[in-house]
């Protein structure tokens, strides 16, 4: 019986995540679910899933959760942020499903690899902001770190055992891998006229054509910042250069993502968009298990097709490349700026446009600074959000 923890139990990781264990009772159980506000819905999974552990990270909504919670249940809610840090260390949890979303996963997430448990990694940010920190502490503490983005599961399962083994530290030109092709399917805005990209409005962002997500990722799919953030993921987990990355638009979202070999080889890993199929690869490595998914049926699917990726439609992307040339000061402080101005326009502050332009202006704006601890990081993100905010309010 592997316990879990779920750091963003209430959101759609979370709740496909909680989808899979459903399916494999005997396999897998919940110690603790983590959750910011949403005590409606925390509510309705402690029923389900009878957690030893209820966290609201949110104080006021901690003690909703506990004038609302049946004592019956026997369901420890706790609160705050250093709690929450000993929640993913405890001794009777085996791995830890890391889905908060943004900056705000990653003191929980990294305390997760600090204490060495097996880490299903799904906040990307995270990795984003720390990088060579976080890949540092998973060789210091031996944990086992499994990429849930559908692209990076995809790159795994298409990797050689060896490297499975040393995420964080692949040699890929000793493995014989010349390129990893990063599928991206362009959004809802790949064929809208470029024109018309300044008046799209939240809910046309939000509305993905093959995946359905929490919003902050759904607009970043849009942009394509998610692809970009998604390009310096790659860039940590597989150890990968520049000239060893390629992004592949793919609209249908039935391949992952490829591995190119230099003999001629490319392994893809294929599936329907749906994210438990990673999720109980993540869970049940190196088994597999039930997942839920419907089987790929290829006659349905019909056509795949092929495209190189814009620049001039998706400006985020090529800003979220150069970042990752420029170093971790340039990735966090991108990502931060990102946050801000996604926020921005989901509250209707900012064109869907300026969300490019917001980013670009903090990226050239950062002095270059080094970073050598976490401390550094949240002070150089909380800048960058500084920037942004006034940004946003100049717009
Ligand atoms: P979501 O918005 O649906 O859910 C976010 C979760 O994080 C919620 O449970 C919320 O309570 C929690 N949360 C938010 N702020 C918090 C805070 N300050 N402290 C603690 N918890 C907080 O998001 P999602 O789509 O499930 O995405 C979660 C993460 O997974 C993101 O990093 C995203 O990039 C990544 N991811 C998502 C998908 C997907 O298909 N949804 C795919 C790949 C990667
Ligand atoms: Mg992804």
């Amino acid at each position: 019986m592997q316990r879990m923890v779920i750091l963003g139990a209430t959101g759609s990781i979370g709740s496909s995540t909680l989808s899979v264990i459903e399916s494999n009772p005997d396999a897998y159980s919940v110690y603790a679910l983590v959750a910011n506000t949403s005590v409606d819905k925390m509510l309705e999974l402690c029923e389900t899933h009878r957690p030893q552990i209820a966290h609201m990270v949110d104080g006021q909504a901690a003690k909703s959760l506990k004038q609302r919670l049946p004592t019956s249940l026997n369901v420890e809610i706790t609160t705050g942020e250093d709690q929450l840090v000993d929640i993913v260390s405890a001794s009777g949890v085996d791995s830890v499903m890391a889905a908060i979303v943004g900056a705000a996963g990653l003191v929980p997430t990294l305390a997760a690899v600090k204490a060495g448990k097996r880490v299903l990694l799904a906040n990307k940010e995270s990795l984003v902001m720390s990088g060579r920190l976080f890949i540092d502490e998973i060789r210091r503490s031996g944990a086992r770190v499994l990429p849930v983005d559908s692209e990076h599961n995809a790159i795994y399962q298409a990797l050689p055992e060896s490297l499975q083994n040393n995420i964080g530290y692949c040699e890929l030109e000793k493995a014989g891998v010349s390129h990893i092709l990063l599928t991206g399917s362009g959004g809802p805005f790949l064929t809208s006229e470029l024109a018309s990209l300044a008046s799209m409005t939240p809910a046309q962002a939000c509305k993905h054509p093959n995946w359905s997500m929490g919003r902050k990722i759904s607009v970043d799919s849009a942009t394509m910042m998610n692809k970009g953030l998604e390009y310096i993921e790659a860039r940590w987990l597989f150890n990968a250069a520049d000239e060893q990355l390629k992004v592949v638009i793919h609209p249908q979202s039935v391949i992952h993502s490829m591995v190119q070999y230099l003999d001629g080889s490319v392994i893809a890993q294929l599936g329907n968009p749906d994210m438990r199929t990673p999720i109980a690869h993540c869970m049940a490595y190196p088994q597999r298990i039930q997942s839920g998914v419907e089987p790929l049926d290829f006659f349905k699917v019909g056509q795949l097709s092929f495209l190189e990726p814009d620049f001039n439609r998706f400006p985020c992307l090529a800003l979220a490349m150069e970042a990752c040339k420029q170093g971790q000061e340039a990735t966090t402080v991108v990502n931060a700026a990102n946050e801000i101005s996604v926020q921005a326009f989901l509250e209707n502050k900012i064109k869907f446009t300026d969300i490019a332009k917001v980013n670009e202006a903090c990226l050239s704006q950062v002095a270059p600074q080094s970073l050598n601890s976490i401390e550094d990081i949240i002070r150089l993100d909380l800048q960058s959000r500084t920037y942004a905010a006034e940004w946003v309010n100049k717009i």
